[in-house]
């Protein structure tokens, strides 16, 4: 084979004077994404200071001439999924890492943490008997929002972490310098995580008959993994009933599963928004649902701007502070057709608020005749700091937000459509409580986010058999 390679053939020709850096994609596509772009003469909270622009332009520009990392059509069907959660037929079930971080992109993680949300879906379908919408905080939930610009420690201080997708984690000068070439990265390791999770949701490990493996290397070591085990056998019995019967649903064999992050980065998202061939309009195909946060839902700020002009389903978080007249604005502004399944409340209230806050604000949306659906977050007002310095949650007030959430739902006959919750796969000590008890004492075991603290995989599953027992009231 050597011997017949042509080396010439190799060698590169003479290069010329250098280009100019901005040739290329962006003229491709600078008009394509005009009507993403009205966002720009708007504030934009919680965005990087870019040392050098054009080096940001350059990356936006190349990212531009990417592939979509999803089908607009993709995100019709979640939409229409999201529209039976907003009419009481169907429960969404979202969770995943509060930030992705690009050395947790490996298989096992990956799997990990499907096959927790795999295990919580099986558990709320069977145990609440409704369809179970599956949505990932996954493949691209590498940015974050953060209260404070910097970070002290030992009397430095440093630029704050904002994600993988901007600076580095470590605690150094050098690293928290945000730096454009990590966009290109976090496209990257978004794209390789989502091809994962499909080729493990369409062919063949989210097989319906495989719920007693999501659970083997679980199941003696935890009260819930034990819980999980007898809800599968029932599963089991149930499917080979229907077998039995000559019945064999292809609907078993793989699973729906969608990915969503909080569309934060604007210019990332603008880069990654695409006029769909479908309908000539604009779709950000960066994921399938995209969320926007607390810290950035200003209603005349960008990030409002920039989601009304996509056709992805949409999220609002909701904390304890929102008006009911704040509320009606999003729902003017992001959903003026009253299209079900658009747009999707995440009220995040704390447990000791949502009972108090909550009812205002679905009597006025629902008053309006808005259809939108209600999900809770019952992780970020419950944060707190324990005295070994470590961000925490108590595994009950979890419990509690969502208990408080369910009960105003029911008081004013609407409906709690899903749970939203930062969990991974991995057996990590960060939230306190829960069946198989973590103390404060253990947080520093295995405390490995990059951010906010995660339910692990037992206290994931205590939830969604929790969560199941409310749902049938
Ligand atoms: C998050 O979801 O990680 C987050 C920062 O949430 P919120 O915007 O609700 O504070
Ligand atoms: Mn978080």
């Amino acid at each position: 084979r050597i011997a017949h390679m042509d080396v010439s053939s190799t060698e590169r020709p003479d290069p010329g004077p250098p280009r100019p850096r901005s040739v290329g994609p962006v003229s491709v596509n600078a008009d394509t994404h005009a009507g993403a772009r009205t966002w720009q003469s708007l504030p934009a909270a919680q965005q990087p200071e870019w040392p050098d622009p054009e080096a940001l332009r350059d990356v936006v520009a190349e990212l531009a001439s990417y592939p979509p990392l999803v089908f607009a059509g993709e995100c019709d069907q979640l939409r229409n999924h999201m529209a039976a959660v907003a009419e009481g037929k169907a429960f969404l079930l979202q969770g995943g890492d509060c930030a992705e971080a690009f050395d947790a992109v490996g298989a096992d993680q990956i799997r990990n943490k499907l096959k927790t949300l795999l295990q919580m879906g099986a558990v709320l379908t069977y145990a609440a008997s409704v369809p179970v919408v599956k949505v990932g905080r996954i493949a691209g939930q590498y940015s974050k929002p953060r209260s404070k610009p910097t970070e002290t420690r030992d009397g430095v201080t440093l630029p704050t972490y904002r994600g993988d997708s901007v600076n580095g984690f470590e605690f150094t000068a050098e690293a928290r310098i945000p730096d454009p070439q990590r966009l290109k990265r976090m496209y990257h390791a978004s794209a390789s995580t989502l091809n994962l999770v499909r080729a493990f949701t369409t062919g063949g490990y989210a097989d319906l008959r495989q719920v007693h493996a999501w659970n083997q290397d679980f199941v003696k070591s935890s009260p819930s993994g034990q819980r999980y085990e007898a809800l599968a056998r029932e599963i089991d019995s149930a499917l080979n009933f229907m077998a039995a019967c000559g019945t064999d649903p292809a609907e078993f064999r793989t699973v729906e599963f969608y990915a969503s992050h909080e569309a934060l980065l604007l210019d990332y998202e603008t880069a990654l928004t695409r006029v769909d061939s479908r309908t000539g309009t604009l779709y950000d195909v960066s994921g399938h649902m995209v969320w926007i946060g607390e810290r950035t839902r200003q209603l005349d700020g960008a990030h409002i701007e920039f989601a009304s002009k996509i056709g992805n389903p949409l999220g609002v978080k909701l904390g304890p502070n929102t008006t009911p007249e704040e509320a009606m604005t999003y729902v003017e502004r992001l959903d003026p057709d009253r299209t079900p399944g658009r747009l999707t409340f995440i009220v995040r209230m704390g447990a000791d608020q949502v009972r108090d806050k909550l009812p205002t604000l679905v009597e006025k949306v629902t008053a309006s005749g808005a259809r939108v659906a209600w999900v809770c977050d019952p992780m970020h007002g419950n944060t707190f700091e324990a005295a070994s310095g470590h961000k925490t949650r108590r595994f009950d007030d979890v419990l509690d937000e969502v208990k408080g959430f369910f009960e105003v739902h029911h008081a004013l006959g609407t409906h709690p459509g899903g749970i939203h919750v930062e969990l991974t796969g991995d057996d990590v000590t960060e939230c306190v409580g829960g069946g198989d008890e973590i103390f404060v004492d253990d947080l520093h075991q295995r405390y490995e986010t990059a951010c906010d603290p995660r339910l692990n995989r037992s206290q994931s599953l205590d939830l969604a058999f929790l969560v199941a027992e409310m749902y049938r009231g």
